[in-house]
């Protein structure tokens, strides 16, 4: 479980484990967030298993930002001296801050919920 989770936050295919899942690693160019390959280009699953498979990642994106802001909430009351404002003032800002991860985090979350892992089954380059 542990394991898998490495590659759920890696953002890596669920099958193989080796493909990238998004065109661009890095979630905060935000012009190509959410820009995903149609296939994997090392064992060649397609992502979009159905039209609109991706809507159900909008529930886990919501789950996460809910955990995010539960943690930051409690972290900073319990580790800091700030005033309630400034610790929901906190908690906004780091929400909005990861939102761009959570976003594609969440597509991944949502992809290997469906897929399993399978290292025998690899395209021949
Ligand atoms: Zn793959």
């Amino acid at each position: 479980m542990i394991k898998k989770l490495k590659y759920v936050f890696a953002l890596k295919c669920p099958k193989c484990r080796e493909g990238e899942l998004f065109v661009i690693r890095n979630p905060y160019l935000l012009k190509k967030l959410n820009v995903m390959h149609k296939n994997c280009n090392v064992c060649g699953l397609k992502y979009s298993r159905e039209p609109g498979f991706f809507f159900g990642a909008a529930y886990v994106s919501y789950a996460l930002q809910v955990l995010l802001a539960i943690a930051t909430y409690f972290s900073l009351s319990l580790l800091s001296k700030l005033s309630v404002n400034w610790i929901f003032v906190l908690t906004a800002l780091v929400m909005i801050l990861a939102t761009p991860y959570i976003t594609v985090l969440s597509r991944s979350f949502w992809i290997f919920f469906f897929v399993s892992y399978d290292p025998n089954n690899r395209r021949v380059k």
